[in-house]
């Protein structure tokens, strides 16, 4: 036995006894950050958590009075009201009804999770909380009435979409000649956001939570460009069209607005009227692993297969969200999908993409960061050579033998160079754009044998988002954030691409 073992089991025993059966920890998450566990009490079938560390994690504090058995949580200037053992809550003229009640055990007061994570609740705190039962943690965010903004890059045009709650008014105004601004009085923005967009008409945005407002600015790539800004409903959003130097914004620019999701038959009759329409390119976004294919375990418990999938539907909605690209997912649930039907998705509908989302996964728990990959027959180097098989692994639960398939798939990839060669710049622009928006290290680009890609007829990649391995990785991939600026970066890279080839003229 270790000295750390021996440590570790002389302070199992000095636990209280009154934690006997709570004692456990739960991980908290709150934005994306990890903060210290926080002590929990299990009773009833009910988790409960420390009430005093729920205020500190909420921003507020907790007051609580042993004699009259009041707890209270203050927060913003508004105060709630519990009474120990009672299923009723108060704020205000609010009453709120609680499926287990607030409790006292050993000098401290605890909450139950089922009450934090209500939509009641929620909506008073201004805060989303989501308790993992198979991670044990407890995920908290700012429940935002403003946002996300999101940029697209068009020809000669940058658009920005904020969407807006009900209620909510804005201001657009000019800040010099090279930027504008848009005010939402009161607004809540899940955090601050600086993109650089670099696109030749935009180049960056910024989105600051001010103490009375949201603020979000615009910068321009040259001064004096055009702008216009219209209101839109399903969902509510405030559209801000940015045009390049020199160009003057036509009357008929609002009605390009692409549907959030545009509907098969409305895509068919643009292309019989419009002969001239160029075809709508297809982006295949693979979610890794599915079913009894879990990929990699975090050290919480976090299933590699659950986040791609998060990931992959958020994806693709960005992508939808441009209205220029059909978007097909390989699976939409929680199912085992071979690795050779997710290429035969790709080529039966002629795909013009392919993105392949993955968790990387380490023995060496230090390893963060996020790398773009490319399809190619020898690996960059013998972590990726690793990394692939490891992802090919996969193969072996189709009852496959991966050494027979790899060497099918060389041939097969030889007679299409042109892909393995369009594969690397295609990962450059997507590496990039990713960079730009998230907080994990950029571990480059590289290249490795993926099975997934190698079959596919289409420039192909293979996201490895971040560690899964690494705590903090871990809980940015938990992380709604994380993944909705992870995947505004693949978007950007894949619409980037796509404008390089000519494909959204
Ligand atoms: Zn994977």
């Amino acid at each position: 036995m270790t000295r750390t073992a021996l440590l570790l089991s002389a302070a199992f025993f000095l636990v209280p006894c009154a934690f006997a059966r709570g004692g456990e920890t739960v991980a908290v998450v709150f934005s994306g950050a990890a903060l210290d566990p926080i002590p929990s009490y299990k009773a009833g079938g009910e988790l409960y958590l420390d009430a005093k560390r729920i205020g500190e994690i909420y921003g507020g504090q907790v007051y609580s009075y042993p004699v009259s058995g009041r707890i209270q949580l203050t927060l913003r200037g508004r105060v709630m009201q519990f009474l120990i053992d009672t299923k009723k809550a108060t704020a205000g003229d609010e009453s709120f009804d609680l499926v287990s009640p607030a409790i006292a055990r050993a000098s401290k007061v605890f909450l139950p999770v089922s009450f934090l994570s209500s939509e009641a609740f929620e909506r008073w705190s201004g805060f989303d909380a989501r308790f993992d039962q198979g991670t044990k943690t407890l995920q908290v965010e700012r429940r935002a009435t403003a946002g996300p903004v999101r940029a697209f890059s068009y020809k000669g045009r940058t658009r920005l979409t904020l969407e807006l709650g009900s209620g909510l008014t804005y201001q657009t105004v000019a800040r010099g000649v090279g930027a504008m601004e848009i005010v939402v009085p009161f607004g809540v923005v899940e955090g601050d956001d600086q993109v650089d967009v670099d696109d030749g008409v935009v180049s960056a945005y910024a989105v600051k939570q001010a103490p009375r407002s949201v603020r979000v600015t615009v910068h321009f790539t040259k001064t004096g460009q055009r702008w216009k800004a219209v209101e839109l409903a399903d969902p509510r959003r405030l559209v801000i069209d940015v045009y390049g130097p020199g160009i003057v914004p036509g009357a008929d620019a609002v009605e390009e607005v692409p549907a959030a999701s545009p509907p098969a038959a409305k895509v068919a009759v643009d292309l019989a009227t419009t002969s001239a329409a160029p075809r709508r390119r297809v982006i295949v976004v693979d979610a890794g692993h599915g079913g009894r294919d879990p990929g990699a375990t975090g050290t919480r418990g976090t299933k590699e297969k659950d986040i791609t999938l998060v990931a992959a539907l958020e994806l693709a909605r960005v992508l939808r969200e441009r209205g220029d690209f059909k978007v097909v997912l390989t699976r939409e649930s929680d199912v085992f999908v071979p690795l050779s039907d997710r290429s035969k998705t790709a080529n039966d509908l002629s795909a013009d993409l392919f993105v392949s989302l993955h968790c990387n996964a380490a023995g060496n728990h230090r390893e963060t960061g996020f790398e773009v990959y490319s399809v190619s027959e020898r690996a960059s180097d013998p972590e990726a050579e690793a990394l692939a098989a490891s992802e090919n692994a996969a193969l072996e639960l189709e009852g496959k033998k991966p050494e027979e398939e790899d060497a099918k798939l060389i041939l097969l990839a030889m007679t299409k160079t042109e892909m393995v060669n369009e594969s690397a710049p295609f990962a450059a622009f997507v590496e990039r754009e990713i960079g730009k928006r998230i907080g994990v290290p950029d571990r480059g680009q590289k290249q490795a044998g993926f099975y997934v890609l190698r079959g596919t007829h289409a420039p192909a990649i293979l996201v490895e988002m971040a560690f899964i391995s690494h705590a903090k990785d871990e809980a940015q991939l938990g992380s709604r954030r994380f993944r909705r600026r992870l995947a505004e970066g693949v978007a950007a890279g894949v619409a980037e691409y796509a404008r390089k080839k000519g494909w959204l003229e």
